[in-house]
């Protein structure tokens, strides 16, 4: 299997795996326990809060543990809109994953407006319009993607949050494909909230974390015991968190050490691959402003959903631009954000990096998808040629 899926979910890291074991076998006390053996868990759990912080150069007490981005993201709208009642409007884009989309539902249904700021055809934010939409005595939040999980797009998050700052509207940020994968400072770009998942690199699955600025009031969603300071109560899910810790750990590492140039190229070198092979593959997205993990490539005149079952049975594993909810297609609204009609949503591939792979497997599937393409054009071109009776 060739894995080109990572925006959907990492392998976890071996690495990360070796570490967390110990606290399912050994150390599982309970880390508010009073008595010494739960010392090494909670010893871990300072540990992890502290590599989460380096990764974003925040402050260890910043840290809040949570079960992933859409808790992360559902509980900044929630705290904000509780503790803001006054300023009506939360500030998002068309680009946004689902759990900020429908998260803003429940901003609407409970009498607050919702606003979307426009996005240029590279899928970046419209600056001038945000300007327009982030009136002052009027927004309480602007909640936009560092990344976006489809196109890899970056927004100018510093841009973003100085003109929401400047209007009294507090900044949160999904920054859930960005994290770990290009360099977050949240002294540089001062967010109040930033929202992160472990799966999206190489830690398991239901772990993330919510970075709150020490400046912020919180409001928790979750409430009981206390745990997270008070942020997040429930026990914690140790194992895993400490998985976080050494995933974050290795990402920040990755940014420096030349691993994730490594990734850059492969990426860069599959694509070129590819529109040698056909120069009428189209790129979405900023080709200046995009995760060095992500490709999203539109292949005119071809079905995705058909070249996806081409390239399911030869062995890679990528995904279409467009979500397919049983029998019908929905165009991406990621692309139609854009200004894409739902003819090229439909002919999108999104395939996605992670440095787990190598350079010989993603030309591997450069020479996969070619062949796929060329299978699929050619069974178009006998389709639609001389009907012959014989
Ligand atoms: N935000 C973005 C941009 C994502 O890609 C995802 C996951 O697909 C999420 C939020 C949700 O994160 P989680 O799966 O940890 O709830």
């Amino acid at each position: 299997m060739i894995y080109l899926d990572s925006n959907a979910t990492t392998q976890p890291a071996p690495e990360v795996v070796a570490a967390l074991l110990p606290f399912l076998q050994e150390d599982w006390q309970n880390p508010s326990s009073a008595y010494l053996s739960a010392r090494r868990v909670r010893d871990a759990l300072a540990q992890a809060r502290h590599s989460l912080a380096r990764l974003l150069n925040a402050q260890p007490s910043e840290i809040t543990f949570t079960s992933g981005g859409t808790e992360s993201i559902n509980a900044v709208h929630a705290s904000v809109r509780a503790l803001r009642p006054q300023l009506p409007r939360l500030v998002i884009s068309g680009t946004e994953h689902p759990a900020v989309l429908e998260s803003a539902q429940r901003w609407q249904q409970s009498g607050g407006e919702v606003t979307r700021v426009r996005v240029t055809r590279d899928g970046r934010v419209d600056l001038d319009h945000l300007r327009h939409c982030v009136q002052p005595g009027l927004t309480a939040l602007v909640s936009l993607m560092w990344a976006n999980n489809e196109t890899g797009v970056i927004h100018p998050l510093a841009e973003i949050t100085e003109i929401a700052h400047a209007a009294g509207a507090q900044v949160h940020t999904d920054a859930v494909q960005a994290a770990g994968k290009i360099p977050l400072d949240v002294h540089a770009v001062p967010v109040d909230f930033l929202s992160l998942s472990g799966h999206k690199f190489h830690a398991p699955k239901g772990i993330g974390a919510l970075y709150i600025s020490r400046k912020t009031r919180f409001s928790p969603l979750i409430l009981g015991g206390g745990q997270e300071g008070g942020r997040r109560s429930g026990t914690e899910n140790v194992p895993y968190i400490v998985g976080l810790g050494v995933a974050a750990e290795s990402m920040r590492q990755s940014l420096t050490d030349g691993t994730a140039d490594r990734v850059r190229q492969m990426r860069d070198h599959f694509e070129e691959s590819l529109l040698s092979a056909d120069p009428s593959i189209q790129r979405n997205g900023d080709p200046l402003h995009r995760l060095p993990t992500t490709s999203s490539l539109t292949f005119p005149g071809l079905e995705a959903s058909e070249m996806l079952i081409l390239l399911d049975k030869a062995g890679l594993c990528c995904s279409a631009g467009s979500a397919c909810h049983s029998a019908s297609v929905h165009p991406s609204h990621v692309l139609e954000a854009m200004g894409h009609d739902a003819r090229h949503a439909a002919s999108t591939l999104r395939f996605s990096f992670s440095r787990l792979n190598t350079h010989e497997e993603t030309q591997t599937a450069a020479g996969l998808i070619t062949q796929a393409a060329a299978k699929l054009r050619e069974l178009a071109a006998d389709s639609t040629g001389p009907v012959t009776h014989g």
